[in-house]
């Protein structure tokens, strides 16, 4: 009986298993579905010249190392991204998760500008700030290089302390890529930005606002400030004569 019993459950177990694998395929098709669709569309809108004109090579005027986060998007920095930006993104926007693809974006492809780029409530950052000691593996190593960047700026642990982190943390990544591009910097060939996407408000410059918070190791958080009302006015100018034109 007890025997019955267990296999009769196991059949069940089972059952479930291979619904839910069915479920989760169905899923996953209707995902590549959208994809196939959102392709066709893209190709519409493109001219075979387009690609005819990166197929040679790339030629990008920024490496860029952002967080894997969904909620950035490079669209929110660059209108035509393609062919622009080099980009490498891993969890915490991290110099040390892909030394190489970093060093090629610079050595290789030349680009003037090494961007790393943060975001609001970004979880690597978070984690980074609480125990993380039942991750996988994998994780634990990531989080850790973040938690080696954050442990010396300030308290760990705090949630009020998240936003404080975020920046520290880009701080540091444009400090550890200046150890290793300093003569670059100094040659005049490379310039390092630190930023902060910051679509929370948690920095209180305004909703999805892209805030650059260092360049070359200096923080001109409020230089920038200043600058952005300056590019502001000039959008102002730019909207108030094009309604005129009309
Ligand atoms: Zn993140």
């Amino acid at each position: 009986m007890k025997i019955l019993t267990t296999i009769v459950l196991s059949l069940g177990l089972l059952t479930i298993q291979i619904n839910a694998k069915e479920e989760a395929n169905k899923k996953a098709m209707s995902i590549i579905k959208e994809m196939l669709e959102a392709n066709t569309l893209y190709l519409k809108s493109q001219s075979q010249d387009e690609f005819k004109m990166v197929v040679e090579g790339q030629d990008p005027r920024i490496t860029l190392v952002s967080c894997s986060d969904s909620r950035v998007q490079n669209s929110a920095i660059d209108s035509s991204p393609e062919n622009d930006l080099f980009v490498i993104r891993n969890i915490g926007n991290q110099l040390i998760s892909n030394e190489g693809s970093v060093a090629y974006g610079i050595k290789h492809l030349k680009t003037p500008i090494l961007l790393i780029m943060g975001h609001s409530r970004c979880g690597a950052i978070k984690a980074a700030m609480s125990d993380y000691s039942a991750e996988n593996s994998a994780i634990r190593k990531e989080v850790s290089t973040l938690a080696l960047s954050i442990q010396n700026s300030c308290e760990r642990g705090d949630p009020q302390k998240w936003i404080k982190n975020i920046v520290n943390n880009v701080h540091k990544q444009v400090e550890y890529s200046l150890q290793e591009y300093h003569n670059d910097v100094d040659k005049g060939t490379l310039m390092i930005v630190g930023a902060v996407f910051d679509f929370a408000n948690d920095m209180k410059h305004g909703y999805g606002q892209f805030n650059v918070v260092n360049i070359n190791g200096e923080d001109v958080e409020e230089k920038f400030d200043a600058l952005k009302v300056n590019v502001k006015d000039k959008d102002k100018d730019m909207i108030q004569t094009a309604s005129n034109s009309k």
